[in-house]
């Protein structure tokens, strides 16, 4: 059992991760930079240390700040959160050969999982369905090229190996533009990501974004906690999230999540972590895999009673998992509206003081949130504020949740998306459930 954490992390994920601690009875270690002195959780941890200036690359980007700051207080293991270092390998494989535990996969899954390219080769192996594509990098071959796309038949995307946060995509519609698109696609991933390797993958017009959730012990043993649709995003960023995803067929879902599960089994894979899938015609296609906790965790452990941090905190402690598969049973149907700090107009970034903040709350209503009356957005990071979660025996009962906990929710000092949330909960496509990832750009549009 680990004994004192280093939350390497800010904000709502930092306090998540100190609540899943304190309930295990391990000692917390908050690190912030000098602008992040106040948050919620820095003041609620047993120990804390100020870890650089302002600038994520000076703080929570800092490996050798963070590794100082677990020898200095003794801490036996750190908890990377989502963003910031949760999917360096680097970071992973210091922090272990310093002696310490890295709660997550090892450096070696997370550097597989990070090129796509060798993920699918390895969801490929497992039987986990992948988009019709070249399987494998592009070379200079430029006529074997050509016929690899003409038999994925366009249009195509072309996906830089090393890309991430939507970036390094690019799709073609005709032969005419391929290799030149693949070529400026190259050049630019070499520049963003270090390495120009890039594939071809089928480019699917209407999906939506359907992901499971697993958890393995690093031994071999694996299970999955079911799905979450995602489908709801703006620029690629997701806004609304809810489980399970609605409409689809039982035996489509439980057998995408059975080859997860064999997939995480034969990795013999550590920890949480997330198969993202494009869904289209009643057939998922994985696209990849994030080695880590996600920002919509909460949603799946609403549905399937399970603390997700929690286990990350266990597995790396070395227990076996809590649950066998049969023991999971997806139970009624819940919601995440992601709360951010921005302007409704313009989606620009709005910081500054929160003159009041009132959580809403009652049966069915979870905030995780760092935000309390007087706290002082600062401009440097990312703008989630706070996680709406709202659940139900039924999706229904969940939206009404959801729009009466928007109603009584209230952030004054600074500019948030709820008016979005509120809006998107009493609209008729997605009430009826299943919209299709390009559904919100194109209602903001209108
Ligand atoms: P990233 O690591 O940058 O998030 P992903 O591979 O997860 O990249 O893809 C990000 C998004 O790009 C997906 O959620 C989807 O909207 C779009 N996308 C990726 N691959 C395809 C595809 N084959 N067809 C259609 N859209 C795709």
């Amino acid at each position: 059992m680990l004994k004192k954490v280093l939350i390497a992390n800010r904000g709502e994920i930092a306090l998540r991760v100190l609540r899943a601690c304190k309930q295990l009875g391990i000692k917390t270690v908050a690190v912030h930079s000098t602008a992040d002195k106040d948050l919620m959780h820095v003041h609620l941890a047993d120990e804390s240390v100020c870890i650089g200036p302002p600038s994520p690359t000076e703080s929570y980007l800092n490996i050798p700040a963070i590794i100082s700051a677990m020898e200095v207080t003794e801490a036996d293991a750190v908890h990377p959160g989502y963003g910031f270092l949760s999917e360096n390998a680097d970071f992973a494989e210091q922090v272990e050969n310093s002696g310490f535990t890295f709660i997550g996969p090892t450096a070696d899954t997370i550097r597989m999982m990070g090129d796509k390219v060798s993920a699918i080769k390895v969801m490929i192996e497992a039987g986990v369905p992948t988009v019709p594509g070249s399987n494998g990098p592009l070379d200079n071959d430029d006529a074997r090229t050509l016929q690899i796309a003409r038999d994925i038949g366009f249009p195509v995307i072309i996906k830089a190996a090393a890309g991430g946060g939507g970036r390094g995509m690019r799709v073609v519609h005709n032969e005419a533009d391929l290799l030149s698109s693949i070529h400026v696609t190259q050049t630019e991933a070499q520049s963003f990501f270090g390495s120009g390797i890039c594939y071809l993958e089928k480019f699917l017009e209407n999906p939506r974004h359907v992901e499971i959730q697993v958890l393995g012990d690093g031994q071999g043993n694996a299970i999955h906690l079911g799905d979450r649709d995602c489908s709801l995003q703006r620029r690629h960023q997701k806004v609304i999230e809810e489980a399970p995803a609605p409409g689809i067929p039982d035996a489509i879902r439980a057998e995408v999540a059975a080859t997860c599960v064999r997939a995480c089994e034969q990795m013999k894979y550590r920890g949480a972590g997330t198969l993202e899938f494009l869904y289209q015609d009643e057939r998922f296609y994985f696209i990849e895999m994030n080695t880590r906790v996600q920002v919509e965790h909460p949603v799946t452990e609403q549905v399937s009673g399970v603390d997700i941090v929690r286990e990350q905190l266990l597995i790396a402690g070395g227990s076996p998992l809590s649950y066998k598969q049969s023991d999971i049973v997806i139970k009624g149907h819940s919601f995440e509206c992601r709360i951010n700090a921005e302007d409704p107009a313009t989606f620009l970034p709005s910081p500054g003081k929160v003159a009041m903040f009132h959580a809403p709350g009652g049966n069915g209503v979870r905030v995780d949130s760092h935000l309390y009356s007087g706290y002082t957005v600062p401009p440097f990071y990312d703008s989630l504020i706070a996680k709406l979660i709202c659940s139900g025996d039924t999706r229904e009962e969940a939206l009404k949740r959801m729009e009466i906990a928007l109603d009584e929710m209230l952030i004054d000092g600074i500019s948030s998306n709820i008016a979005l949330h509120k809006d998107l909960a009493r609209d008729s496509e997605f009430r009826k459930g299943g919209v299709n990832i390009h559904y919100l750009e194109k209602k903001l549009k209108l």
